[in-house]
């Protein structure tokens, strides 16, 4: 990314400056490929991953050579608001999927609703962001393709994190978003397998791209994504075994100090770095600000607009109680983080579980 600073070459100009730009760009691109298992000119590059998935969800395609619509768009409950908003699809033709009290996708419930479409375009994604619960891609697909369907997957937080190959998983389309690799942020991916191409780019104007998205690229947030996701090819496994290590050391802790305890999503396959917990009375704001008093970053599982705390969609879709869905926090571990946090963690836990006790012994609340 220092090296991208200092040049001042448009990617898009054939001299000496221009070329460096884009070979940066280009190497870039390699790395995400190698990450996702496509070629490089699969993948189109975005200012993240909601611009992706924008850029994804339209009914516009082309399959085979052949121009085509598809009818209807469903897309699962938990999905990221980006892909909840429909995209470039009409809003009397989107659907929501249901999920079970796990946050799972069903493939059957879904095989039966896009029975009445006759070119679903169908959005489920690989991880959700705030259960890290896993979704069954390869049975979605199957159905998906099954009725002559399109599937895009949202990968946005299962990347580095878990495989992600676009073969495996049999999708058409895949979000990436850089920052949510330990890339910069500014930067994402929109990654295509196969044969179906978007025939209606969101951005129009130069030819950057390959027409799917104008505009000058941001060279520098470009190539430190392409750096990330070459460290996450290479350490996948690795990393991936250690965080659920941790992981687990963290909510056997959580457990011990609060038998009440609720781990949301805790019967499904999940993310090796992700954990949303409650225990019932707790205020998610009161204990953020505590753990942030010990120097401590986890957020809240729901989502803050306009400087109100809304209860989380995705717990809501799981059918979850709003007074418990409003108390819910989320650690997430990074590929930094060691033991010792881990610790800490559960220190600045017990202080946060100890004044709560003390408040529902006040307030006389049942665990
Ligand atoms: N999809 C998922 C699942 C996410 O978690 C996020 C961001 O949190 C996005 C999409 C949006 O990505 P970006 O922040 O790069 O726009």
């Amino acid at each position: 990314m220092t090296a991208a600073l200092g040049l001042t070459g448009n990617a898009s100009s054939v001299h000496a400056e221009g070329r460096a730009a884009r070979r940066l760009i280009e190497d870039a691109r390699g790395q995400v490929a190698r990450l996702i298992g496509v070629e490089s000119k699969n993948v189109t590059f975005t200012s993240g991953g909601t611009e992706a998935n924008m850029l994804a969800l339209t009914p516009a395609i082309e399959a085979g050579g052949r121009k085509e619509r598809c009818d209807r768009l469903f897309v699962s409950a938990i999905e990221h608001p980006s892909v909840l908003s429909g995209g470039r699809f009409a809003a009397d033709t989107v659907e929501q999927l249901p999920v079970n009290a796990n946050g799972e996708v069903d493939p059957l419930e879904l095989e039966r609703r896009i029975a009445k479409a006759e070119r679903p375009f169908v959005s489920v994604m690989l991880a959700n962001n705030e259960t890290g619960a896993i979704q069954p891609i390869a049975a979605v697909a199957d159905v998906v393709h099954r009725a002559n369907g399109v599937l895009h997957v949202d990968a946005v937080q299962a990347a580095g994190r878990i495989e992600c190959d676009i073969e495996k998983l049999g999708a058409d389309l895949l979000t990436l978003s850089s920052h949510k690799i330990g890339g910069p942020q500014g930067a994402g991916a929109l990654v295509r397998r196969g044969d179906i191409h978007l025939t209606e780019p969101l951005i129009r104007g130069g030819w950057q791209e390959r027409g799917q998205r104008a505009g000058t690229e941001n060279v520098a947030a470009i190539a430190g994504f392409g750096a990330a996701a070459r460290a996450a090819h290479e350490a996948q496994q690795g990393d991936a075994v250690r965080m659920a290590g941790l992981r687990d050391r963290f909510e056997s802790g959580l457990k011990a100090a609060s038998s009440d305890v609720i781990i949301f999503s805790a019967n499904a396959s999940r993310l090796p770095n992700t954990t949303l917990f409650t225990v019932p009375g707790l205020k998610a704001e009161s204990a953020i600000i505590s753990f942030d008093l010990n120097g401590i970053a986890v957020s809240s599982g729901s989502a803050c607009s306009s400087g109100k705390v809304q209860a989380s969609h995705v717990l809501a879709a799981m059918a979850v109680e709003p007074a418990l869905a409003r108390g819910a926090v989320r650690v997430s571990l990074g590929w930094e983080t060691t033991e010792s946090d881990v610790e800490s963690l559960l220190i600045a836990w017990n202080t946060v579980v100890s004044s709560l006790l003390k408040n529902r012994d006040k307030q006389g609340i049942a665990a």
